[in-house]
């Protein structure tokens, strides 16, 4: 409904407004007789769907051919957009089946009937505009959001090039796996045989295929309902993995974690069952994102002095630019990836059926490029978060953290004063500090309708390029907090960590 673009292009809905009435969305994880009701609280559709990413390694005349047909798609969309955009701005409606009937024609005999499926998502940009469009006109829209713009054009626009994604219909491909790791996809339209590589983890029904170049890789994006069997009319339109089911593991327990997501503890969890609490570090993801930020922004200084000046190199630069938004952004997902299997591991261990995550509510913020990165990589967190617990039949619920980092998990006052300080949440009634993020967990936990004892262990951890490792030196055995070259925590008291503060999203 709502679309966020994030920092690569393309877009994803939500479906609701971020950060406006509470909202608690679910996976189906293994029902509990313990859940609380939640107002609003109603299934996430499409549970049972995933996507396969293969990298693609088509020959060079292969590539060529993936290049003309990306071309054409990329033609057709913002052909039609460009129509429906002016009929949009003369006559204020789209004549939806008559610029699809024309334009389907027009391009059928380059791309076959995939040409259709270029047309639904057309249709469905402009459909979810106008859903926004009228949001915003009824004041319902959070202020960040400002005013919604038409489905924008498939184009570089510095380089004039068009975006390069073809989308291919459910029945003109298929898959050819070799062994675990690589094998072929067929396209029917185009009479091509490519190499992939990848591993494909789910079984089931598959849906449209989307092929993409990204940083001068081709990918393939292949949605597969799981579990799901082909349609008679298409019996090949099955994609063969390891699992035929989402969910592999059963819970070992009835436990409740609560988490809250931030850039400095990446993930903040607390427990209704213990006083075990855990810190998941997000400080080399921060460096990392820091890191890419200032190449990226360095490049673009460079071509735009030389694009400014006449110098034809400027279009070096606008590559190298370009591949560093794709290095920090493959980056990025393979920390959070790798910090999301951990945890959800972890909580499976220690016996968790059902998780409450806040849902990041920012307020003064302006609508800037890193405010929107921000918020649409917590979309996309909690979006595999639930996956992965899925796997591990624990049920997610997302909570609207609306303030929960301000209110007092100590004593349930909502002080007027209470502070954040170095990382640490002080109470001014009682004069017990807590680590803040583990402070937002509880009034989390609260929230859904549960207590937590106050924190006493804190296991701490960090994401690195090679998995999550421990920051404790033995696990669960120490109130201390150990220390460590980067971030640097210091000793605190019982129950308290203290951790570097650092201007972060909240
Ligand atoms: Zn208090």
């Amino acid at each position: 409904m709502l679309g966020l673009v994030p920092p690569g292009g393309g877009s994803i809905s939500l479906d609701e407004p971020v950060g406006r009435s509470p909202t608690v969305s679910t996976n189906p994880g293994t029902p509990s007789s313990s859940t609380p009701k939640l107002k609003g609280s109603r299934k996430l559709r499409d549970e049972n769907m995933r996507t396969v990413r293969l990298r693609l390694l088509p020959s060079g005349a292969q590539e060529r051919k993936l290049w003309r047909i990306a071309d054409a798609t990329a033609r057709l969309w913002n052909e039609l957009n460009y129509t429906r955009l002016m009929q949009f701005r003369m006559m204020g409606k789209i004549d939806f089946k008559g610029t699809e009937h024309e334009f389907y024609h027009r391009y059928k005999s380059v791309l076959g009937v995939n040409a259709g499926q270029v047309i639904r998502l057309n249709n469905s940009a402009w459909k979810s505009y106008f859903e926004t469009l009228r949001l915003y006109r009824q004041g319902k829209l959070p202020k960040f959001m400002g005013k919604p713009s038409p489905p924008g054009f498939w184009k570089d626009r510095l380089l004039g090039r068009r975006k390069l994604v073809i989308l291919v219909r459910n029945d003109r491909y298929y898959l050819e796996p070799t062994n675990g790791g690589e094998g072929y996809l067929l396209l029917k339209d185009w009479n091509l045989r490519i190499k992939y590589t990848g591993r494909i983890k789910w079984s089931g029904k598959q849906g449209t295929l989307v092929i993409k170049l990204e940083g001068n890789r081709w990918f393939a994006y292949v949605p597969i309902t799981v579990g799901e069997k082909p349609a008679r009319s298409n019996p090949r339109g099955y994609v063969k993995g390891v699992y035929d089911r989402v969910q592999i593991n059963k819970p070992k327990g009835t436990n409740k974690a609560f988490i809250d997501v931030g850039l400095n503890n990446l993930f903040a969890v607390a427990f209704n069952h213990t006083d075990v609490a855990i810190l998941i570090k997000g400080s080399t993801i921060k460096a990392e994102y820091y890191w890419w930020k200032r190449e990226t922004k360095t490049y673009q200084a460079i071509r735009d002095w030389l694009r400014n000046r006449g110098f034809k190199t400027w279009r070096k630069y606008h590559a190298f630019h370009l591949h560093a938004k794709y290095k920090q952004h493959e980056r990025l997902r393979h920390y959070y990836r790798t910090a999301i299997r951990f945890l959800a591991k972890t909580l499976h261990g220690m016996g968790v059926n059902e998780v409450f995550i806040g849902y990041p509510y920012m307020l003064n913020q302006n609508n800037s490029n890193e405010y929107n990165a921000n918020i649409w990589w917590y979309v996309k967190i909690i979006k595999w978060l639930g996956e992965v617990l899925q796997e591990y039949g624990i049920r997610l619920n997302v909570v609207n953290e609306y303030g929960t980092s301000k209110q007092c998990s100590i004593c349930n006052a909502n002080h007027e004063n209470g502070r954040i300080k170095r990382g640490l949440y002080v109470c001014p009634v009682t004069g017990i500090k807590i680590n803040a993020d583990l402070n937002a967990a509880r009034n989390i936990a609260k929230r859904a309708g549960y207590e937590t004892p106050i924190p006493r262990k804190i296991l701490s951890y960090i994401v690195t390029s090679n998995g999550v490792k421990p920051l404790t030196p033995k696990e669960g055995v120490t109130v201390e907090t150990p220390t460590v070259k980067n971030p640097t925590p210091q000793k605190g008291g019982k129950g308290v960590i203290r951790s570097r503060r650092t201007p972060g999203l909240r």
